[in-house]
């Protein structure tokens, strides 16, 4: 059974893929990471340095309405029992600035001597709120925390103390903004520049929101709120990410308002801070998805270029019954150390197994002796010519009076004798001839497309030239041989043989050393 293992190429392919896809992966997550904590980061600066801005803004507005209601405090302390007059200092100082929804004066037992505007219709009304009772109490400016006024608003109270000319506490001047309503801190800070989901509002010290450009939001208590809360501990600017009265994740900006006790807080959710991150990455998705097609390609060509000696190698090892294997091996395209090395040595290893294979073939078709074909061979070849019906001819020959060579000489001597003769008849012998040692001291010689007239000459040649020369006995040596041709005789192996066996056995019975053409 054939199993179908999978290929280097595809190996290949497969790593550098996923090498890319890890490679980019990591890239594009670290990337994606230090971009958005680089988000995080400098929207959490942006909104505390955002923050301290208007906290100082703030601050600063709020110290000049204090002066300015300062200003104002001899010429009131002067005419403390001049209703009148009193009633048109309110009105001038509420038109003096646009910091103040409502101005009061009121005497040291918090009752109201003149207001602006005068429909709220309090003079004579003492106020009775804790902000007033501190205020009258302190004898200091003062700017109070939100809380509920006689006229049912939220508000908050700022006041400066009135004294006479002999340093005697007369009452306060104050003014309201109304924090539900249009007033100045919604100028001061709802306008800000960043139209991108960033809040910023104001927390009095007790958590109350002061400013929120969502207004059901003011008066609310958020102190429970961790950025709130934090930014009310901290007195001073800082950072923060925590979760928003919305339940988003937020970065926030905090700064402190000295004057008021205040806290102003710029935020903005972690979603929408992030979000160029994951645009990023889309980006870098984009970047990366056409490379990484382009990377395909070179990587299929690469590994194909690096499997393709291997993938050579494994198909001609696996096939190698072909024939010319070295030469096969020789086309492989080695270009790199592993693989000429493995190219060379398995041109070498199976050059060697073929000589090997050539050699134990040799040695099973050839005689030891004289290394001519052997009678096995002689039967092979005879049984294809004679299937095949070819036209050749046969001579058998025995050497004359061989036993008295063995016996004279020794059987050594008679070895050389045959080596000799093998030798002789190669000499003779056409490259097309085939010359067997055919058992003991009897050959034969095969001549393709050669008539018996053709083997007589030729065998007479052999005949004549040992018994012209010397053989290793010193003396020449003579031969008896018969001469039979197919298909003219015989169309089969064994009777060819036998008629040449018959032609020998006349020559030997005629005198020996001749040759004898059956007939
Ligand atoms: P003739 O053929 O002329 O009738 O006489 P002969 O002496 O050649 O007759 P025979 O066939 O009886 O003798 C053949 C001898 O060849 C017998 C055997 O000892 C010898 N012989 C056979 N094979 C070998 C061999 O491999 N080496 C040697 N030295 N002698 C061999
Ligand atoms: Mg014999
Ligand atoms: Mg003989």
């Amino acid at each position: 059974m054939k199993i179908n293992r999978i290929k280097l190429q595809y190996l290949i392919i497969g790593v550098a893929l996923l090498a890319f896809m890890l490679t980019s992966v990591v890239s594009i997550w670290s990337g994606y990471k230090l971009n958005k904590d680089n988000l995080g980061e400098s929207a959490l600066e942006t909104n505390r340095v955002y923050a301290q801005k208007l906290a100082d803004t703030a601050n600063n507005y709020l110290q000049e309405q204090i002066m300015m209601l300062s200003a104002n405090v001899p010429e009131i302390a002067e005419q403390m029992s001049n209703e009148e007059v009193l009633k048109k200092k309110a009105d001038l100082i509420r038109n003096q600035t646009d910091a103040f929804n409502s101005i009061a004066i009121v005497n040291d037992q918090a009752v109201v001597q003149a207001t602006s505007p005068q429909t709220l219709d309090l003079v004579g009304v003492k106020l009775t709120s804790n902000a007033m009772k501190e205020a009258i109490k302190k004898k200091k400016p003062m700017i109070s925390q939100p809380y509920e006024s006689v006229s049912g608003r939220l508000i908050i109270f700022i006041s400066v103390p009135l004294f006479s000319k002999t340093n005697d506490y007369l009452g306060l001047i104050g003014g309201t903004i109304y924090l539900k309503e249009d007033n100045v801190l919604s100028e001061l800070l709802g306008v800000h520049p960043y139209s991108d989901h960033s809040t910023v509002y104001v927390a009095a010290k007790d958590g109350t929101i002061v400013y929120d450009e969502n207004k059901e939001n003011i008066g609310e208590d958020f102190s429970k709120n961790k950025i709130i809360a934090k930014a009310l501990e901290a007195h001073k600017t800082g950072v923060m990410k925590g979760v928003n009265n919305a339940g988003e994740q937020s970065f926030a900006g905090y700064s402190y308002i000295k004057e008021s006790n205040w806290t102003v807080i710029a935020q903005r959710p972690a979603d929408a801070v992030e979000a160029p991150a994951g645009k990023m990455v889309q980006k870098m998705l984009n970047i990366a998805i056409p490379l990484l097609f382009v990377s395909l390609i070179i990587v299929i060509f690469a590994a194909y270029k690096i499997a393709k000696p291997l993938q050579r190698l494994a198909e001609l090892t696996e096939s190698s019954k072909a024939k010319d294997e070295e030469k096969n091996f020789r086309t492989v395209p080695a270009w790199y150390y592993e693989a000429i090395q493995l190219k060379e040595s398995l041109i070498i290893s199976f050059g060697a197994l073929h000589n090997r294979v050539h050699d134990l073939t040799d040695q099973s078709r050839t005689d030891a002796l004289t290394g001519l074909f052997n009678r096995r061979t002689l039967d092979e070849v005879m049984n294809r010519w004679t299937e095949e019906q070819k036209h050749f001819s046969l001579i058998l020959f025995d050497v004359d009076h061989f036993k008295k060579v063995n016996d004279t000489y020794g059987h050594d001597v008679g070895d050389e004798v045959l080596k000799y003769i093998a030798i002789t008849m190669e000499q003779h012998a056409d490259v097309s001839d085939l010359c067997f040692r055919f058992g003991g001291e009897e050959f034969v010689i095969l001549l393709p497309k050669t008539d018996a007239e053709g083997a007589f000459n030729f065998a007479e040649k052999l005949r004549k030239s040992f018994e012209e020369n010397n053989s290793p006995t010193g003396k020449p040596i003579t031969i008896s041989a018969g001469i039979a041709e197919c298909p003219k005789n015989a169309n089969d192996y064994g009777t060819l043989i036998k008629k040449a066996d018959q032609s020998l056995y006349y020559s030997k019975e005629n005198g020996r050393n001749q040759v004898k053409i059956t007939e």
